[in-house]
C-alpha cells in the first residue's frame, strides 16, 4: 500500500458527490495499484450513469449559490483549499507516488505545481472585467459583462493526477462555476483527496463532485446532459475527439489538451550543456510520460555527435526505482500496455536502422520499469517520429539546414510544445514564429507554470490553460445593448 500518511483521511475510498462519500450503486470496486510493486493500493468505487447524473444534478442545484458570491468570497475559499494543499502537502505526495509511480520529489515538486493553479486563480477570479464599447449611435450604449459557464464536467488523465485537476476546478470555481470530475482509473486517490481538502476549505456541497469509474459510461452521461455546458478534458487525441463528437449533439462548450509530438532542435550554435540539461528534463521527467515531453530531438549536423556523446553520459546517471527509494528519478511506466508500446517504437526503429546508445530494455527490476533508452540515427520514416512514445526514449534524429529543421519539426498533426536552442538572435525569431505549436521553449526544456496559458494547435486541443487567459474558458460573453438613452 502507501506510506504511513500524517493524516490518514486524506485516503478516501468512495465518490465525493454532492458533499458525501458515495459507493456505486451496484457496489462494485476497481483496484488502484501501485505500478513499482503491483501491489493493491486501495479500491474506489465503479461507478456509472446513475451517479454520474446524480453529481451533474447537484452541480446545477450549488450553481445559483456560487456564482451569486461575490469574486472575493470564492477567493477566499480556493485560498484556504491552496492552503491546506501546501500544508498536506507530504501525504498528497505519498498518495500520488503510491498510484501513480513518480519519484516522490516529483511528486512534492506536483502538488506544489497544482496547488498554483488554484492559489492563482483565487487571484485571478477577482479581475473577470466586462468592457464598455463605444457605441453605434448617439442613442445607444454596448456594456460586455463575462458570466460563469454553468456546469462543467472535467476529464482528466493520470500521468498528472492532481495537476491536471486544478487546472480545471481552479479557473472554473473562481469565475462561478460549478464541476463534475473524472478522474483517470489509475489514479483516483489522489483527486478524491483533494476533494477531502475541497470539503475542509469550505466550498459547498455540489459545488465540486468527483465520481470514479466506468470511463465509456460517466463520460457518456457528461457529454450528453443537456445540463452540462462545457466539457474540459485532457487526454489521448483519441478520445477527445470522441468526446467532441459526443458533445456535437448539445453544443456544449469544450476545452481538449490533448497529445503531443514535441520537437526539440539543437542548432549548431547552441549551447552544450543547457541543450543536454534541457532535453533530460523535458524528455524524461515523469518517464516520460507528458505531453509536452520531448518526442523527437532534432540535432544539426556540426553539433551531432557531441550532443549524443553528452546525452549518453548524463542518461547513464539516471537512476531507475521505486518512487519512494530515495535518488530515484525515473520510475515505473503506468502499466505494461505503455511498456509494450515503449518496445513497439523501438523494434521499430532498430529495425529501420536505428542505434541504441543507451538502454533499450526493461532492465531487471520487474514490473512497467524501463531504461532510459537513448536511440541514434533515427529517421522520419520510423515510428517514433510520428507518434507519442510516452516513456523514457529519446529519438535523436540528425538535420542540415534550419528550413530542414523547421519542415520536419512541423511534420505532425499534433501541435502543443516545440522547444529549440540557439544563441542567434534572427534564428530564435524566425524559427519561433514557424513551429507549429501553442508553447515554444526557447533554450530552455521546462515550460510548465500557472502564469503562462498552456495549451496546442492543430490535433493537440482547443483553448488553454492557466495564466489570465485559462479563465476564458469558464465564462461567457454577454452583450448588452442599451437603447433610447
Ligand atoms: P491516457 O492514454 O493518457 O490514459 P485517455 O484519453 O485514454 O488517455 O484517458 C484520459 C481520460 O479519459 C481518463 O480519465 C480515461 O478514463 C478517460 N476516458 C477514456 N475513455 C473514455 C471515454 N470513452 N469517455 C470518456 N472518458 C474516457
Amino acid at each position: 500500500g502507501t506510506r504511513a500518511l500524517k493524516d490518514p483521511a486524506l485516503l478516501r475510498q468512495q465518490c465525493y458527490i454532492d458533499g458525501a462519500w458515495a459507493d456505486a450503486d451496484s457496489g462494485a470496486t476497481i483496484a488502484v495499484t501501485n505500478p513499482a510493486t503491483g501491489e493493491t493500493v486501495a479500491t474506489v468505487p465503479k461507478a456509472g450513469t446513475a451517479e454520474t447524473r446524480r453529481a451533474i444534478e447537484a452541480a446545477q442545484k450549488a450553481l445559483p449559490a456560487w456564482r451569486a458570491k461575490t469574486a472575493k468570497e470564492r477567493s477566499t475559499i480556493l485560498r484556504k483549499w491552496f492552503d491546506l494543499m501546501m500544508a498536506n502537502q507530504d501525504d498528497l505526495a505519498a498518495i500520488m507516488t503510491a498510484e501513480q509511480g513518480k519519484p516522490l520529489a516529483e511528486a512534492k515538486g506536483e502538488i506544489a505545481y497544482a496547488a498554483s493553479f488554484i492559489e492563482w486563480f483565487a487571484e485571478e477570479g477577482k479581475r473577470i472585467y466586462g468592457d464598455v464599447i463605444p457605441a453605434h449611435g448617439a442613442d445607444k450604449r454596448i456594456v460586455v459583462i463575462k458570466q460563469p459557464i454553468g456546469v462543467c464536467a472535467a476529464i482528466t488523465p493520470w500521468n498528472f493526477p492532481a495537476a491536471m485537476i486544478t487546472r480545471k476546478a481552479g479557473p472554473a470555481l473562481a469565475a462561478g462555476c460549478t464541476m463534475v470530475l473524472k478522474p483517470a482509473s489509475q489514479t483516483p486517490l489522489s483527486a478524491l483527496a483533494l476533494c477531502e481538502l475541497a470539503e475542509r476549505a469550505g466550498v459547498p456541497k455540489g459545488v465540486f463532485s468527483c465520481v470514479t469509474g466506468a470511463a465509456g459510461e460517466i463520460g457518456g452521461e457528461m457529454t450528453s446532459n443537456a445540463i452540462v455546458k462545457k466539457v474540459t478534458f485532457t487526454g489521448s487525441t483519441e478520445i477527445g475527439k470522441k468526446l467532441l463528437e459526443q458533445c456535437a449533439a448539445t453544443v456544449k462548450k469544450t476545452s481538449m489538451e490533448l497529445g503531443g509530438n514535441a520537437p526539440f532542435i539543437v542548432f549548431d550554435d547552441a549551447d552544450l550543456e543547457p541543450a543536454v540539461r534541457g532535453a533530460i528534463a523535458s524528455k524524461y521527467r515523469n518517464a516520460g510520460q507528458t505531453c509536452v515531453c520531448a518526442n523527437r530531438i532534432l540535432v544539426q549536423d556540426g553539433i551531432y555527435d557531441r550532443f549524443v556523446e553528452k546525452l549518453a553520459e548524463a542518461v547513464k546517471q539516471m537512476k531507475v526505482g521505486d518512487g519512494f527509494k530515495e535518488g530515484t528519478v525515473i520510475g515505473p511506466l503506468i502499466d505494461d500496455k505503455a511498456v509494450l508500446k515503449v518496445e513497439e517504437h523501438i523494434t521499430d526503429a532498430v529495425s529501420k536502422g536505428a542505434r541504441v546508445v543507451v538502454g533499450g530494455k526493461r532492465g531487471d527490476l520487474g514490473h512497467s520499469f524501463f531504461e532510459p533508452t537513448i536511440l541514434a540515427d533515427t529517421t522520419p520514416d520510423m515510428k517514433i517520429f510520428h507518434e507519442e512514445t510516452f516513456g523514457p526514449v529519446a529519438p535523436i534524429f540528425r538535420f542540415k539546414t534550419d528550413d530542414e529543421a523547421i519542415r520536419l519539426a512541423n511534420d505532425t498533426e499534433f501541435g502543443l510544445a516545440s522547444y529549440f536552442y540557439s544563441r542567434d538572435i534572427g534564428r530564435v525569431w524566425r524559427v519561433a514564429e514557424a513551429l507549429e505549436s501553442g508553447i515554444v521553449g526557447i533554450n530552455e526544456g521546462i515550460i510548465s507554470t500557472e502564469v503562462a496559458p498552456f495549451g496546442g494547435v492543430k490535433e493537440s486541443g482547443l483553448g488553454r490553460e492557466g495564466s489570465h487567459y485559462g479563465i476564458d474558458d469558464f465564462i461567457e460573453i454577454k452583450y448588452l445593448c442599451m437603447g433610447n438613452i
